[in-house]
């Protein structure tokens, strides 16, 4: 039997890069009997799993399962034990891990994070660990909003712990609203983000996403099929690499990330007004909202009659939010997106300069698999005077990952340069 003691031992054996030594804390709520799939989503994907369980935890997930799926035995409330090595158990798991994720965090387990009590071996631990903290909080909708409850979140944050959820959906009391854990792959993804680090940390990121609304009277409106699952996995990503992330967002139906700020908007002019406030504090502007390139010229301001009869409605264009940017955020560096459905190479390229944006993320909306109302997307990077950079098919969290590496690296490239010329 491997323990952690060995683990501890500080790694004799090699591994690659990519993995990490998850150590999951599971405390006692409905969401722990995800614990399993998240314990073997993150095994296949080469992470080492150790578990560490509350006192209630075992009456909703049973352990054995957890030391079947994770390959170890689990650790229960009992702390003070020491391993073979004559280390004390607590301070060797601390520092075998990589990554602390806590799922499902009950609040009773959060009040505890938070004020650094040390009553289990789960906290005990987590106090003596100093790496990157992944919290998926659970609990039904009442208690979540509870302000000792916020408290507590904001206090973990503030230390930098990353929030994870709650989402929203059906809970255990059979009603539905926030409170349910983030799923599985959601968490799988925010635990691998770790290994970026916090390099997003001190810069400004503003993020549009959705669609807009374009009303012609009172009820009726022009927009798109645009669902803001971009922007919003790029905010998500952004946040929980340390960025002070904005997100300006159309009509749509999704929850905000932990750690993001937001305003929602309806049309292009409502993004436009939003956008020009926060874009003169920015880095880095990411304009992936699908906004309407024009609005009906009049609205009338009662429901139009099918009797009187709609031969045409007349059009204006609404503005070019990313092309007014040169003026509010000369210093940003700025992004636009190209949903085409044919020459996708031509207008990304014509985009670039039409808009002055630094890059162009194209994609080829007539493909059903991927871009709209897809949970997967591919993308090709568009930059002057660079190769095209084709982004394959995969998980939009995960090319939100991608797409900010590409940024980040712009913006460092940027810091770099104004060091060498003395600014
Ligand atoms: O011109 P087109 O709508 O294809 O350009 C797409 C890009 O321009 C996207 O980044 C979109 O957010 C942005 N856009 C804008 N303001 C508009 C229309 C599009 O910022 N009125």
């Amino acid at each position: 039997m491997i323990g952690p003691d060995d683990a501890a031992a500080g790694g004799s054996t090699p591994r690659p890069r990519e993995t990490l030594r998850v150590l999951l804390g599971v405390s006692g709520g409905i969401a722990a009997f995800k614990a399993p799939d998240l314990i073997r989503r993150l095994r296949e994907r080469g992470h080492e799993v150790r578990v560490a369980l509350t006192r209630s935890a075992p009456s909703f997930v049973a352990p054995l399962t957890l030391e079947v799926l994770s390959g170890h035995p689990v650790y229960r409330e009992g702390y003070l034990r020491v391993n073979d090595s004559g280390e004390e158990l607590h301070l060797s798991v601390a520092c075998w891990a990589d990554v602390l994720c806590v799922a499902p965090a009950t609040c009773n387990t959060l009040a505890r994070l938070a004020l650094g009590l040390c009553d289990d071996f789960l906290t005990t631990t987590a106090l003596a660990f100093g790496g990157p903290l992944v919290i998926a909080p659970a609990m039904d909708s009442v208690m979540w909003h509870q302000p000792a409850v916020q408290r507590n979140v904001e206090t973990l944050r503030r230390r930098g712990a990353r929030l994870i959820g709650p989402v929203v959906g059906r809970l255990a009391s059979g009603k539905t609203g926030i409170g349910r854990m983030a799923e599985p792959g959601d968490l799988v993804l925010a635990i691998e983000a770790t290994r970026r680090g916090r390099d997003l940390l001190g810069r400004t990121i503003v993020v549009t996403a959705g669609p807009t609304r374009e009303p012609l009277d009172p009820v009726r409106y022009l927009s798109n099929r645009s669902t803001g699952r971009m922007g919003f996995a790029l905010a998500a990503e952004a946040a929980a690499r340390g960025a002070r992330t904005l997100l300006v967002s159309g009509p749509v139906e999704l929850e905000t990330p932990a750690g993001v700020e937001r305003i929602d908007v309806t049309t292009a002019e409502d993004m436009q007004t939003a956008v020009s406030r926060w874009a003169p504090e920015a880095d880095l502007v990411i304009m992936s909202a699908a906004v309407a390139d024009f609005r009906p010229k009049t609205v009338s301001r009662s429901k139009l009659k099918k009797r009187a009869g709609l031969e045409r409605i007349e059009l204006t264009p609404t503005p070019d939010i990313l092309s007014s940017l040169v003026r509010l955020a000369p210093a940003a560096v700025r992004v636009g997106f190209a949903a085409e459905t044919d020459h996708v190479e031509r207008e990304a390229l014509a985009k670039l300069e039409t808009k002055s944006a630094h890059f162009v993320v194209a994609n080829d909306v007539s493909r059903s698999d991927i871009g709209i109302a897809s949970e997967e997307n591919e993308v090709t990077v568009f930059a002057p005077g660079r190769q095209p950079l084709l982004l394959k098919r995969q998980p939009k969290r995960r090319l939100a990952g991608r797409l900010l590496d590409l940024f980040a690296e712009e913006l460092a490239g940027r810091d770099r340069g104004a060091v060498a010329a003395g600014r």
